[in-house]
């Protein structure tokens, strides 16, 4: 059951097995005949604009997945459209492959400045064409995983710090509204300082992503580990009353004390947890909040180590109490 937690949900399948949308913006109707043929037996899903005001339309309502963009077209000619089209915010990410009737480098070069991803020249081989299609839309498909991976912890795969600042707030915000149980829990490794300063920094990271397994391992589905600071991680643990919370954490906190380190057998890792939660009748602002968590955190280091110190938010300090 690795993998079931804290990590982006990214399609299942590559783009090749999803159905993608072509936009073909052509004047010429045997194009659209014979491009919309071969990419349609392609897997693709075609629509068809024959001007580039119709282009920009069908561009801005259907967001297709690869736009084929003719450069001479009376009227808006291609130049204009790829332009509409990157001045756009919801169009502006969408791979643009211009078509050109004549060989021409200077319009080539100004097609590429104008944010195209390819410049093909007619008349050209169909075969050619369709790999050129498949090979924007996987580029596409990779930009697009990527940004969501920005908030991806690089060496855990945990979420990063940036992504649990927006949604720790979220998700306060939602038992405010609706007065919902939320508990976030605070996880530091126990001398972890002297693990890199006995073993080297590469021990020191295996153990890190060690507990990064663990916490995917013993984690519910909507729970949200954030990679938080060196040695530090944050569940976020919505719909979650603290004594269940609770119950999490000291399955992570006996698994880690558990796990024999293949770089330092003889040396065990612990970790000491500060968890605060609400049944859904207190709140708190997301700082004053963790803050809390903090500090049952270093009441558990204070009081030995390798424990879970856990309150309810009702008795915390810094209280606004919901209706
Ligand atoms: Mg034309």
């Amino acid at each position: 059951m690795e993998m079931r937690v804290s990590m982006l949900a990214l399609p299942d399948n590559s783009f090749e097995d999803r159905s993608s949308v072509a936009l073909l913006i052509d004047d010429s109707a045997a194009m659209q005949k014979l491009l919309s043929l071969r990419l349609r037996n392609d897997g693709l899903d075609v629509i068809s604009a024959m001007s580039g005001e119709e282009g920009v339309r069908a561009a801005q309502e259907h967001l297709p997945s690869v736009i084929l963009l003719d450069l001479g077209m009376p009227g808006m000619d291609g130049f204009e459209v790829l332009r509409t089209l990157k001045d756009n915010e919801a169009t502006l990410h969408i791979p643009v492959i211009m078509l050109s009737g004549v060989h021409n480098s200077h319009d080539k070069v100004t097609a590429f400045d104008l944010g195209a991803v390819d410049f093909i020249t007619k008349p050209f081989d169909v075969t050619e064409l369709r790999v050129r299609v498949r090979s924007a839309l996987r580029v596409s498909y990779l930009m697009q995983m990527l940004s969501q991976r920005a908030q991806i912890d690089g060496l855990t795969g945990l979420y990063n710090r940036a992504h649990f600042d927006h949604r720790w707030a979220e998700e306060v915000a939602a038992v405010h509204r609706h007065k919902r149980p939320l508990t976030i829990a605070m996880l530091d490794l126990d001398h972890f300082k002297s693990v890199n300063d006995t073993f080297g920094h590469p021990a020191g990271d295996a153990v890190i992503q060690g507990l990064a397994r663990i916490i995917r391992r013993e984690c519910r589905q909507t729970d949200v580990a954030c990679r938080y600071g060196g040695e530090e991680v944050v569940l976020i643990m919505p719909e979650t009353v603290p004594a269940d919370a609770a119950a999490v954490c000291e399955r992570i906190r006996i698994a880690l004390a558990d796990v024999v380190w293949p770089k330092h057998p003889e040396r065990s890792v612990t970790c000491s947890i500060g968890v605060v939660g609400t049944e859904g009748t207190a709140t708190a602002e997301p700082l004053a909040w963790l803050e809390l968590a903090d500090k049952n955190l270093y009441r558990a280091k204070r009081e030995g180590r390798n424990r879970a110190v856990t309150s309810a938010l009702e008795n915390g300090i810094k209280l606004a109490q919901v209706g």
